[in-house]
């Protein structure tokens, strides 16, 4: 299939481009991840994170909590590390337990520590076209097509889906990069219609299967973030993979498309904040 985007190579690119920059540098940069309560999927999710930091030479530093632990420790944790010159990133793995505010956690970070770019400030300075640290997963969309070789200048682009982790930021970044930009969502009307116009197609929706071959015009190119269980409990994406892969030019499967993309992300930006920090 030579109109499959592999994730896994280019993030695999990605994170050996990483390692040979971070070999150059004495003191190394440092991942700190907290991780409250018992999520499994979350405990994947770092543990994934932490193979990616020891591959690519990142110190990472992991702060369990337990899932009653109090918004103010959370808090005081962030600051402490915040404080701490050893520490050049800090991640609050999402979600987090109810009884947290997660707006107030993500306002606490230092926004030159800020690696998931999820701080209003970072969000500002991307929506101003001046991001220093880009949210990883939408960040790792714009990478897989550009190193697609897909010129994004002028195209038209449709979004679904617009989580404030993903399609609202991935709409200012394709704006950023000078694409035409639609980002529909669950009250968007004649939805159809409007995919069957794009050029580009990027779904982040939650729905094994929601986007299929009969909304999309031919040569489109298709991005799928969602991560989903299908009825035999394999992990799919919201993109019906069979019949869109008939008509797309280029398309990303799930699993190895977007997923591997989000971490190598998270490295990329783990450097970028070593960077600003030490004003390299
Ligand atoms: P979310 O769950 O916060 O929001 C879903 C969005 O989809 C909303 O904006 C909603 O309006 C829209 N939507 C729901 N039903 C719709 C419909 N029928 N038509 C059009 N739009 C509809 O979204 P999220 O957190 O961005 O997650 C979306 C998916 O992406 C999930 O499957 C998630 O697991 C996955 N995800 C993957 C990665 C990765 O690294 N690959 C990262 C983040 C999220």
């Amino acid at each position: 299939m030579n109109n499959l985007i592999d994730g896994k190579e280019i993030s695999q690119k990605i994170k050996d481009e990483l390692k040979q920059k971070i070999a150059k540098i004495d003191k190394k940069p440092c991942l700190a991840v907290i991780l409250i309560g018992d999520n499994p999927a979350s405990h994947i999710y770092v543990k994934n994170k932490e193979i990616a930091c020891e591959y690519t030479g990142i110190k990472s530093k992991k702060y369990q909590l337990l899932k009653d632990t109090s918004e103010n420790e959370v808090l005081d944790l962030i600051e402490t590390l915040n404080n701490d010159k050893e520490v050049n990133g800090i991640l609050v793995q999402l979600p987090l337990p109810k009884h947290i505010d997660e707006k107030k956690v993500l306002l606490k970070i230092d926004v030159s520590k800020d690696v998931d770019g999820f701080h209003p400030y970072n969000i500002g300075l991307l929506s101003t076209g001046n991001a220093i640290l880009n949210p990883c997963t939408p960040f790792g969309c714009i990478q897989l097509l550009k190193r697609s070789g897909v010129n994004l200048e002028g195209k038209s682009c449709v979004i679904i889906g617009r989580s404030n982790i993903v399609g609202k930021p991935l709409g200012m970044m394709l704006l950023n990069e000078s694409a035409t930009v639609t980002t529909t969502h669950s009250r968007t009307k004649n939805l159809p219609e409007i995919t069957k116009q794009a050029d580009i197609i990027i779904v982040a929706i939650g729905k094994a299967g929601f986007l299929t071959g009969d909304m999309i015009k031919k040569g489109a190119v298709i991005i799928d973030v969602g991560i989903n269980r299908d009825n035999t409990g394999n992990i799919c994406g919201d993109v019906d993979f069979k019949s869109c892969l008939e008509k797309a030019e280029l398309i990303t499967p799930v699993p190895g498309g977007v997923g591997p993309m989000t971490i190598a992300m998270l490295m990329n930006n783990c450097l970028t904040a070593y960077e600003i920090q030490n004003k390299i």
